[in-house]
């Protein structure tokens, strides 16, 4: 092995992970992150950090892995970063830090996802609680939502000395990061719950099944005497493709489909939910949350066909699950694109009527646009169609919020880069301001709004 290639990491064998939800990389020893971290260079002047969202000092933990300083590894990136273990997983660090690394001129760019999540897990094996908090401030703030966004401007404020409350809607805290991604990229209890536990202890109150806008509305909350409000709703509202037959029993939004099995645990047939997809499934999509909607719908027993109107070259997914996919025997339909979903006359679906499709010249995403090939229809026999398209934030929230602005696609619309909307004493970021987007960079939307939420009330208070 040379300095130019990566220490390779294990993975669950294939034909097994299929049949179990168990994380499929196995993560790095304490042997391999060493050997990994003692590749990194440690340029004067990294070019990984500024790609890094959140500008974690990122030679500065490699280096104390590369020493064996693990709890160092740790602290370093608690000071930048509320879930490591969590982005270490499932950050696309291929199109971020690992994007620029100067290694990757020649040969392999450092795993630094890999490192992050190896010195995280070390962390959290140790139980460290690495947070310091300044003395109680006596100023309130509420967050809306407790995904990545509300969870990182939750903690920064706690940090400072604020009194924070999340309202979370659901049962469970974590938003996307429980219900959305699966076990087998990101073990909900394993590791989320335990970075949520961490949060609690910096003195983080979380209230779950709370709609705000429904159970309590975003005045009733300012009322309660919270000083700002920082609204972290996410996207979750499914898209569709409108076509007939979306109605059909056994068809699936990719949100109804993975709630219900991460979070209500549908793929056990002892459950009071439990999901039957049938023999054979077609996922419509092919970002990762079509991945993992088909690696799931493996999981629970199907043949499955990602159905993808472009090329594998323009997949939007992240390469590793792609890869993964494909090892756990997942087939790819591109150039197709539905058109109908045919059902049975009991109402459940029966097929799904496609058409081929080739690529013109490139749309406004600059990606190469999709055009049918006349007369190219055909049909082919499914028992569920899982619609994974997107999603888009839920207006709930705005219609119920006076002189809270959004566009025309239900996005929360800010008034400064620093996460300030149109109503005074109302931040907002992630999903719900930017579309879906990714955790690291609603992480990032998180952190700029509690800076701005800690000047906003130090400019209105005499006592801080
Ligand atoms: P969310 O995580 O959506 O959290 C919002 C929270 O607000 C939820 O808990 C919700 O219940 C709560 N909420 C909503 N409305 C209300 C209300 N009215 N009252 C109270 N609470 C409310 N990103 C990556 O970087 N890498 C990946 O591999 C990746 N995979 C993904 C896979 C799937 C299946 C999905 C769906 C997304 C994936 N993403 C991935 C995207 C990423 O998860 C999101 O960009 C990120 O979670 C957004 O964070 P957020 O805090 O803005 O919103
Ligand atoms: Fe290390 Fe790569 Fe960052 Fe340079 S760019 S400091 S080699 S991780």
């Amino acid at each position: 092995m040379t300095r130019f290639t990566r220490t390779p990491i294990t993975y669950q064998d294939p034909e097994k992970r299929i049949h179990n939800f168990d994380e499929v990389c196995l993560g790095y020893t304490k042997e391999e992150a060493i050997k990994e971290a003692k590749r990194c260079i440690q340029c004067k002047n990294p070019t990984c950090v500024p790609l890094c969202p959140v500008n974690i000092d990122i030679p500065g933990f490699i280096k104390a892995i590369a020493e064996e300083d693990f709890k160092k590894a740790a602290e370093t990136l608690a000071e930048y970063s509320a879930l490591p273990a969590v982005c270490g997983r499932v950050c696309p660090q291929e199109d971020q830090c690992e994007k620029t690394c100067i290694l990757g001129k020649k040969g392999e760019p450092i795993a630094i996802g890999k490192l992050e999540r190896f010195a995280a897990d070390w962390a959290l094996e140790q139980g460290l609680s690495l947070g310091k908090t300044k003395e109680p401030n006596g100023h309130k703030v509420a967050v809306i939502g407790s995904g990545p966004a509300g969870v990182t401007c939750a903690g920064e404020l706690a940090k400072a000395g604020y009194e924070v409350k999340i309202f979370e809607a659901l049962h469970e805290p974590g938003g996307v990061l429980v219900y959305g991604i699966p076990e087998f990229r990101l073990p909900a209890d394993d590791i989320v719950q335990v970075e949520i536990e961490n949060l609690k202890k910096l003195g983080v109150e979380i209230e779950t099944n709370v709609i705000v806008g429904r159970t309590i509305t975003v005045d009733e909350i300012f009322d309660e005497g919270y000083e700002a409000i920082f609204i972290g709703s996410g996207a979750g509202l499914p898209i569709f493709m409108n076509i007939p037959g979306e109605n059909l029993n056994g068809v699936f939004s990719a949100n109804e489909f993975l709630t219900r099995n991460n979070l209500m645990k549908a793929f056990r047939s002892d459950m009071d939910t439990p999901i039957k997809v049938g023999n054979k499934v077609a996922v419509v999509g092919g970002g990762n949350v079509a991945m993992d909607a088909a690696r799931t719908a493996k999981r629970l027993g199907a043949e499955v066909h990602v159905v993808y109107r472009r090329t594998e070259e323009e997949l939007p997914a992240r390469e590793e699950e792609v890869e993964n996919a494909m090892e756990e025997g997942i087939i790819f339909d591109f150039l197709t694109n539905p058109v109908e979903i045919l059902g049975d006359d009991k109402g459940w679906v029966r097929g799904i009527k496609c058409v081929k499709m080739e690529l013109g010249e490139p749309d406004a995403s600059g990606r190469r646009r999709p055009i049918p090939i006349e007369g190219s229809e055909f049909e082919f026999e499914v028992d569920s169609v899982i619609m994974a398209l997107g999603t888009s934030p839920n207006p709930l929230i705005p219609r119920t919020t006076e002189g809270l602005n959004t566009d025309e696609r239900n996005r929360i619309k800010l008034v400064s880069e620093k996460g300030q909307t149109s109503r005074e004493g109302i931040f907002a970021g992630g999903d719900n301001v930017t579309g879906s987007a990714t955790v690291i960079l609603a992480m990032g939307a998180g952190k700029e709004a509690a800076k701005s939420i800690d000047e906003y009330i130090k400019s209105k208070a005499t006592n801080i």
